[in-house]
């Protein structure tokens, strides 16, 4: 696959911010202009209101929640998630971006743009990582090799979530066989794992995808 360089992005078109206050920012960035789109690192509330949709990378989501309070993020982001701006969240992005947090902290806080109960590091802590291929709904190629870090899963979708990815179904998998792992609801997108490492740009390539069309259609 011939991928475009960093010249081939353009100057206009939307710009993809990545939450840059921990976490693997770089690797989001790198992937999204693969893409074809521009982005910026966003630490502070002026650069969250020049950007046209956001990235939540992984991380520490505990940390990550505390750091968006320090940072008088917490409102604004919650602001521009509700008026409809295009959302990722990759593993602790997808945390951040959820309704409710089963085994979270007593103070950690989330952003309930995905109307969706996860629970964090549910695959145990015994299995801290590992690699799965798994079958995702509307991606062309086939199924997709996911690299999962201390991942949460899905464990309740509302009505208008759709569930894109689930945990195959294999004798080995034990508890954690069928469970969901990557969502949309509108223009927000949630793995629990993180393309951003594989090279495999599919994932991104559809988060821009739902970027681009968000400036013909504005999704709620
Ligand atoms: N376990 C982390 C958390 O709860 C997520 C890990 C990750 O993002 N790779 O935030």
């Amino acid at each position: 696959m011939v991928r475009p360089t960093l010249d081939a992005v353009p100057e206009n078109g939307p710009v993809v911010g990545v939450l840059a206050l921990q976490g693997d920012v770089r690797e989001h960035q790198r992937a999204i202009a693969e893409c074809g789109l521009r982005s910026t690192l966003v630490r502070r509330p002026v650069e969250l209101a020049g950007v046209d949709a956001l990235i939540l990378p992984g991380g520490e989501s505990t940390t990550m929640s505390r750091l968006l309070v320090v940072f008088d993020l917490m409102e604004p982001l919650r602001t521009r998630l509700a008026e409809g701006m295009p959302a990722y969240g990759a593993c602790a992005g997808m945390i951040l971006l959820s309704r409710e947090i089963l085994d979270g902290t007593p103070d950690q806080r989330s952003l309930a743009a995905l109307d969706v109960v996860v629970r964090r590091n549910a695959f145990g802590r015994q299995v801290d990582s590992f690699e799965a291929d798994l079958e995702f709904s509307g991606l062309p190629g086939g199924s997709v090799r996911a690299v999962f870090i201390r991942a949460p899963w899905v464990e309740q979708v509302g009505s208008r979530v759709e569930v894109l990815a689930r945990v195959p179904d294999a004798p080995t998998a034990g508890s954690a066989a069928g469970r969901i792992v990557a969502i949309r609801q509108g223009c927000v997108l949630g793995t629990a794992f993180h393309p951003e490492l594989t090279g495999d740009r599919r994932v991104h390539q559809l988060f821009c995808e739902m970027v681009r069309q968000s400036r013909v259609r504005a999704c709620r």
